[in-house]
């Protein structure tokens, strides 16, 4: 690939000092350049996250669940670049990533709330931002849409290392509403990774529990497996 000269002002003077890398290509300028971008997003498919067929639209025949749109396999380079973010604060990796899915998403008409799903307060702390939150903000602002953090923790669960039935039990009593639905809005609740989706199945029971009747959800990384 051909070195790309880019005419765009610098954002952050930092910028000038250290500037970024492509995490697919190394190079310099982006967290993730042009090319790559084109390549993740051009002849793009869209695969249902729990029986991994394709689901053009969001919509899969086989499988219940809200439409779902994903930018990448988790084996790819967006979970590479979603692995930075949280543990290395690239924090311009959040523009990036909201792009992505910016860019797989579909319009939607009327209202939308853009519902992060919550990250363990421990890990905020640790980190020092809530990464799904950034997306959310960068995403809501790309599109007009409003954020809203609806979906709280209600514990300090750990999912790392636990097995899949665990995991499924702890997120279903781990997250608590916080505020009102509005039936004629759209929930859209993004995730980082979908590893075993217990976490978004759990959020998904409780908005529709509490009365939501259009839920899309966006994913940046999906596992194969
Ligand atoms: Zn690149
Ligand atoms: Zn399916």
């Amino acid at each position: 690939m051909g070195f790309i000269v880019k005419n765009t002002t610098i954002k952050n003077p930092l910028d000038l000092l250290c500037p970024h890398i492509c995490t697919s290509c190394g190079a310099l300028g982006e967290t993730l350049c042009k090319c790559c971008k084109n390549d993740i997003l051009f002849d793009h498919i869209n695969y249902c996250p729990v029986c991994k067929r394709a689901a053009p639209g969001g919509l899969c025949k086989n499988c219940y669940l809200p439409p779902c749109f994903m930018v990448e396999w988790r084996d790819g380079v967006v979970f590479e670049m979603v692995e930075q973010f949280k543990y290395h604060s690239i924090r311009a990796m959040s523009d990036e990533l909201a792009e992505l899915l910016d860019m797989v998403l579909p319009t939607i008409d009327g209202e939308v709330v853009v519902v992060p799903l919550p990250t363990i307060r421990k890990h905020v702390r640790e980190r020092g931002f809530d990464h799904m939150y950034k997306i959310a903000k960068v995403l809501a602002k790309r599109r007009g849409w409003k954020v809203q953090r609806l979906i709280k923790r209600a514990k300090n669960t750990v999912q790392v290392g636990a097995d899949r039935e665990v995991r499924i039990l702890q997120a279903a009593e781990a997250y608590d509403l916080k505020g009102p639905i509005n039936k004629n809005f759209t929930y859209l609740l993004i995730d980082d990774v979908w590893t075993t989706g217990a976490s978004m199945k759990a959020a998904i029971k409780k908005l529709q529990r509490a009365g939501a009747l259009k839920i899309v959800l966006g994913v940046l990384a999906v596992s194969r497996g």
